[in-house]
Parts: structure tokens; sequence; C-alpha cells
């Protein structure tokens, strides 16, 4: 297929857009308005490094502020534009609508190699970057709130908060300006592993439906899948590593920058991430077979395939070989709109990237809260649940004492329920609850309504559908 018919990222998100929005009934103008991004903000800026100016180019996009603040990750690639930011930040709204978090959709990106720089140039940097979008009230506890996306994690993310806490000292909210911190900066556990852990969640629910197995093509439970993942950075490692170690599936294929490593029994995660952290790609390591054509692998014989990396990798070119049954979108927009309709033909279940990989917005929300309540999750009530669970053992205990019976609880029934919930176990249990609800939203459409075919457009319908009601609430 010649390229130029490849529609670019943020026409892909139109197109599915279109597809779902033929289906509703939304009053004129509605739907445009709904479609389109309010605002895009480019900044251009100049650090000095090495003995020179260097001129960075960013963005921050708004796309919806039918609720504030608006949300959305901030990327650090050189491929980063105005196309692509619009894209994600529209996203980010259907994203937000889906998992019933209260915000509008953002993103940000700034154009750069995170790679060739020092850590102290990178500080430099997003300080400078975080100072622009910040005098400009874009980034913003109650208006806009940035968070870790491809390129960026924890430490540009302490960086962004420290300097809204120095350009607002007597706002006792400024921690809230930005979710993905560390923990000692006002983060919140589980939050690192978010999206990848929902990308487990997700899976398992899935897998709760014969229905929609059979969709696919698959039947049983995740154990003993053989599953092929691209890109082992915060998302693909942690979907991956839960997934190997937690349901028993077998990583037969890792696809990184410099090539893929395949192994039909099922590799280390672990293993692979360590080598890739020391060495900079998967070539050498003994897990796997090195392919050096690692978007090839994307084509290999697999149950489940998760493109985790960037955008757009499968596409009208190789759709047709892709032979995974069923794929789960990690990434933001890994299947272009034309193969997206190429494999949808084939009857290959697409997990849409709104839903799939919504874990991470889902916790930055209860990380948000957390930074307004000032308090961690669990403080008050986990000492106090610990007792009276006590309390109903010990009680338990007396009574088979007294009536003499042998079977007394197990230690390692005791164990496990006089453990208190703390603040990881309550973010994992959120998540769960968040991704199996959205879940059961998506389906309910999926399989209520004869129009609708795939798991994208009912993702879709479901996250419109409330958008259009946040804007008729409004008046509009
Ligand atoms: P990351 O930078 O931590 O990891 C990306 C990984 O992909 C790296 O290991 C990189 O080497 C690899 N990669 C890059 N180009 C590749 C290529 N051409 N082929 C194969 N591998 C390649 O990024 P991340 O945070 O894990 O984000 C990955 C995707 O997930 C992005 O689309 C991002 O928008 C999306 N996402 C991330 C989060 C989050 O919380 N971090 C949340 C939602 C969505």
């Amino acid at each position: 297929m010649d390229n130029h018919q490849e529609p670019s990222f943020r026409q892909s998100v139109d197109i599915m857009f279109n597809r779902a929005v033929a289906l509703m009934d939304l009053p004129p103008g509605l739907e445009e308005k709904i479609r389109v991004c309010n605002a895009t903000y480019t900044v251009r800026f100049g650090v000095r490094l090495r003995g020179q100016i260097q001129t960075f180019t960013g963005y921050r996009s708004v796309h919806s502020e039918h609720m504030e603040p608006v949300k959305g990750g901030v990327r650090y690639a050189m491929g980063v534009n105005q196309d692509e930011v619009e894209a994600l930040a529209a996203l980010m709204t259907y994203k937000c609508a889906l998992v019933e978090t209260p915000f509008g959709g953002s993103k940000g990106g700034l154009r750069i190699d995170p790679r060739e720089y020092e850590e102290y140039e990178l500080e430099m940097i997003t300080r400078r970057f975080a100072y622009e979008l910040i005098k400009r009230d874009l980034i913003n506890p109650s208006q806009n709130v940035p968070a870790p996306d491809m390129g960026t994690g924890e430490r540009e993310m302490a960086w962004i908060a420290d300097q809204f806490a120095r350009m607002n000292t007597t706002d006792i909210n400024s921690r809230a300006c930005v979710t993905g911190k560390p923990l000692n900066a006002g983060g919140i556990q589980g939050r690192v592993e978010a999206t990848g852990r929902g990308v487990q969640y997700a899976l398992q629910e899935f897998f709760r439906y014969d229905e929609d197995k059979s969709q696919a093509g698959l039947t049983g439970s995740l154990d003993g899948k053989r599953i092929i993942v691209q890109g082992l950075g915060n998302v693909g490692y942690h979907a991956a590593q839960f997934l190997s170690t937690e349901d028993g599936v077998l990583i037969t294929g890792i696809v990184e920058r410099d090539g893929a490593l395949v192994n039909e029994s099922g590799m280390n995660v672990d293993a692979v991430r360590a080598h890739l952290a020391e060495t900079g790609g998967v070539k050498g390591c003994s897990e796997g077979t090195y392919v050096a054509d690692g978007a090839l692998v994307l084509e290999n014989d697999c149950d489940i395939l998760i493109p985790a990396a960037l955008e757009g990798v499968i596409n009208m070119r190789n759709a047709a070989n892709i032979k995974a049954p069923l794929i789960i979108e990690a990434a933001n927009g890994p299947v272009t709109s034309g193969a997206d309709e190429i494999l949808r033909n084939r009857g290959c279940v697409i997990i849409p990237d709104m839903y799939a990989n919504a874990g991470g917005v889902t916790v930055s929300y209860f990380e948000w809260v957390k930074n307004l309540s000032h308090i961690r999750f669990g403080r008050m009530q986990r000492r106090q649940e610990e007792s009276r669970h006590l309390l109903l053992v010990e009680e338990l205990q007396r009574i088979a004492g007294e009536s003499g019976q042998k079977n007394k609880l197990s230690d390692d029934f005791v164990r496990k329920y006089l453990h208190g919930a703390g603040e990881l176990e309550l973010v994992r249990s959120g998540l769960d609850d968040t991704m199996r609800a959205a879940y059961q939203a998506m389906r309910e459409v999926w399989h209520g309504r004869n129009d609708v075919t795939d798991l994208r457009v009912a993702a879709y319908l479901v996250s419109i559908g409330r958008v259009a009601a946040s804007y008729r609430a409004k008046g509009l």
C-alpha cells in the first residue's frame, strides 16, 4: 500500500470518532464541538547548554474543557509535533470519560531526544519548559495537570512540581499540579506500574467472558497464552512482567528499538529489562533469539499482541500480515484507522487504547485526590480495620477452643485476614474496579447494538455520550 493513503495520527482519531458519531443522534453542531481541539499552545524557548543557546520546541494542547482540570501526559521525543499532540489530547478526553475520571483532555510534548542530554541538562530544559506553561496556567492544579508519557517519568514530574511550587509559594495544593511524582514528592504508590497493571486487569476482564473470547477465537484462561510485546518501557515492561509472573502467560516475543527477541518457551521479562538497561538494546540477550528487523516479529504467530511503544506501528503496510487474533493497544494509537479496518474485516478483536492504557490516568486521578486531601489513602482506617478483624478471629478461635474442635483457623488465613489494606492495595483495588466497570460499559454496547461490531466504536459511543451529556448539562 502506498504510504500516502495512510491518514495521519490525528486524522486516524477523527476517522474513528466519525465512525462512532455516525451512529449517534447528537444535536447539530455538538459533534463538531466535541471533535475539535480547543487550543494548542506552541512554545519555543532557549536554554544555555554546552556553551551555546539551544532552542527547543514544545506544545501543550487542550482538547476539551467540559471538565476541569484537563489532564494528559508530557512526551519527550523527536517525533513530537502539533498533529500528534492534538491527537493524543483528543484521546485523553475520550479516555477520561470512559473510565469516569473527572477531567477534560490535554497533552503536551517537547521535541527532544532525552537520551542525548545529561541529567542536569534535562532538569534545566524541563524547568524552563514548565515555567513557560505555568505562567500561562497551562500547568495548574485546578486547570491543567500533566503526567508522564513516553520519554518522561517520576524525575521530570518532580522537577515540574518543584518549579510550580517555586512560582506559587502560597498555594497549599501546589503538589496537585502534576501527577506521576515520586512518593517522596507527593506521589502515590502504584502509579509507576499503573498503566501496565491496567493492561493486565483489562485482559483479565476480557477473559472472564466466553462470548468475547470466542469473537477472537480464543478459549480458556490467560494461562499459557503466547504474547508478543512491542516496547519494554514503563507500560510494556509492567504489563509483560505482571502477566507472565501472575497470570502464567508466555512472553514469546519482545520488540525493541534495535530489534526483537523471540522464544516460543517464554522469556524472563526482568532479565530482558536488565539487559536493555545495561546495553540500551535487546541484542545479545540470552533470553531469546535475536531478530534484527524487529517490526517483522509483530507479524509472528501468537495469541495476543501488545503494542506498547508508539503510534502507527500497525498500518496499511503490515496489517494484512498480523496473525494475532487479539490486540490490546497499550500504546496510544498503535493501529492506524486503515489497519483497523483491515484487521476488523479479518475478525481480529482490538481492545482500544482509550480503554487499554487508561490505568495511568486512573491512578493519576487517585494521586491528585490524595494531594488535594493531603492524606495518604488508608491512613485513618487501616489499623481500625485490622483490630475489628482481630476481634472476630479471636472470638472464632475461642469458640473453636471451647467446643473442642480440632480444626482451627489456619495461620495463612489469619495472616491474610488480619492484613488491613494500605495505599498500594487500595490503589490496585480502585484500578481493578475502574477497568472492570469501563469494560462492562463497552461490552454492553458492543453486544447490545446490532450496528456496533467492534470494541473501539463501543468505547467511543460510551465516552462521546458522556462528554455530550456533560456539555448539555452546561447548557450547550
Ligand atoms: P517509555 O518511554 O517508558 O517506553 C517506550 C519503549 O518503547 C522504550 O523501551 C523504547 O525503547 C521502545 N521503543 C521506542 N521506539 C520503538 C520502536 N520503534 N520499536 C520498538 N520499541 C520502541 O514510554 P511509556 O510511558 O511506556 O509509553 C509507551 C506508550 O504508552 C506510548 O504510546 C504512551 O503514550 C502510552 N501511554 C503511557 C502511559 C504511562 O503512564 N507512561 C499512560 C498511557 C499511555
